[in-house]
């Protein structure tokens, strides 16, 4: 039997970052490792572009307000830099477009008297500078230049960047193709009208949703019975179709446990099987050739935590982010009233935690066990807890982890 962290361990270093493949820039990519450095293929801006609509004029000519000038032209964003300003000369300009040769600056309309068909007077005080109202080229960067390095985690704004630079495709780290399923013959799906001694699926809709917060394709293969059969004929197929799976149920040492057995038929090498933990004991992770195999308990808060340990890191770890940013780390906190806990093994227990002044307050919730999955509504923690007795006093520092970015 693992203790927590050495089973965090070895699932993060018994998976690796998928190969480098391309794909179209968008939105699929949040969150995907960037696997080449991105060379910006030009200066950017690419021209000197206009920050204001107004006039382009020489700031030669403009040493201070009351400066009568002819306007000799437009031009507007998109258009290619049309005639030159010359002496005396201003040309109608608007945000974005590219600064006309013999230019130097820009002053806004609200600036600008129109006097005549092509006069303007400027009614401004003080000397117009160089540069002013201009975005130079190459402010942002310049060709050649490395923009966003390889390893990067794509970002919204990464995004727009490798938009900016014209980067249709980009080279990423391939996602794992994640299948979940979920096992006993107590399961109805959704669709089904209840009976006694049966009970709705659960962990298939909650392990979907959490796995939509990283960047993959998971598919929910829905319910296997607890039928040797069945489960091969099931599990076969997940394993040509997915790189990991993700089993909930039957892994336990009962009858109907037979979960680990068929996947030992199937070539499973087991990694670990059982942690020193409550509640999860029996989460098992382990391969089948290429393929990376969870086995999370059946019962919902259990699948829920050892997702939280041990699947999301590993996964995190397969789309390439470094081995530190995988694991949720442990913070400290200070329980709000006394607590007296006695588990036989290291215990994550469903709580709340707050920031109301200089540091963390974590609060237990009100919760009965494995199956109460009930009590993970109000839960934004997990508070950990040491096996054994333990008799905390208010106030009193402890470890939890964050269910979601704090
Ligand atoms: P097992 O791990 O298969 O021994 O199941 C442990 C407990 O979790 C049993 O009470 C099961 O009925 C329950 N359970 C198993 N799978 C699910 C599921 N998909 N949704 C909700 N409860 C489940
Ligand atoms: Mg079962």
């Amino acid at each position: 039997m693992h203790e927590v962290g050495a089973a965090q361990q070895v699932v993060v270093d018994g998976v690796s970052p998928g190969e480098v493949v391309r794909a179209p820039l968008g939105p699929q990519l949040l969150g995907r490792i960037l696997a080449e450095a991105v060379v910006a293929p030009r200066d950017l801006p690419a021209f000197d572009k206009s920050l204001r609509d107004g006039y382009a004029v020489r700031s030669q000519d403009c040493g201070c307000g009351g400066v009568v000038l002819r306007v000799v032209g437009e031009v507007a964003a998109g258009a290619a830099p049309g005639a030159r300003v010359g002496a005396g000369e201003c040309q109608r300009i608007y945000t974005g477009a590219p600064l006309p040769e013999g230019a130097d600056a820009v002053i806004m309309q609200e600036e600008m008297e129109v006097i005549g068909a092509d006069q303007v007077r400027w009614r401004g005080g003080g000397a117009v500078q160089p540069g002013q109202w201009v975005y130079p080229r190459g402010q942002e960067m310049r060709a050649g230049e490395t923009v966003v390095p390889a390893g990067s985690r794509l970002s919204a704004a990464t995004l727009g960047v490798l938009a900016s630079l014209g980067q249709a495709t980009l080279a990423v780290l391939a996602a794992p193709r994640v299948g979940i399923v979920s096992t006993g013959n107590e399961l109805l799906e959704l669709s089904q009208p209840w009976r006694a001694g049966k009970i709705y699926n659960s962990n298939g809709p909650m392990l979907a949703a959490l796995l939509t917060r990283l960047p993959l394709a998971a598919t929910d293969y829905g319910i296997l019975p607890d039928e040797e059969a069945a489960l091969r004929t099931g599990l076969e197929r997940m394993l040509q179709e997915c790189d990991v799976l993700i089993i909930a149920g039957g892994m336990s040492v009962g009858t109907y446990d037979l979960v680990p057995k068929v996947l030992r038929s199937l070539g499973l090498v087991e990694q670990v099987r059982q942690v020193r933990m409550k509640p999860g004991k029996p989460f098992l992770f382990g391969r089948c050739g290429a393929r990376v195999v969870f086995g999370l308990p059946g019962n919902p808060v259990s699948a829920f935590v050892c997702y939280h340990l041990f699947v999301e890191p590993a996964l995190r770890r397969m789309l390439g982010y470094a081995p530190t940013a995988c694991v949720p780390p442990l913070r400290s906190g200070r329980l709000p009233e006394a607590l007296v806990a006695h588990h036989d093994r290291p215990t994550y227990h469903p709580a709340v935690w707050s920031w109301p002044g200089s540091e963390a307050v974590v609060r237990p919730l009100p919760w009965s066990g494995a199956p109460d999955l009930r009590a993970l509504l109000q839960a934004n923690a997990l508070l950990v807890l040491p096996a054994g007795e333990v008799r905390y006093a208010p106030g009193e520092t402890v470890s939890w982890i964050p269910l979601e970015e704090p």
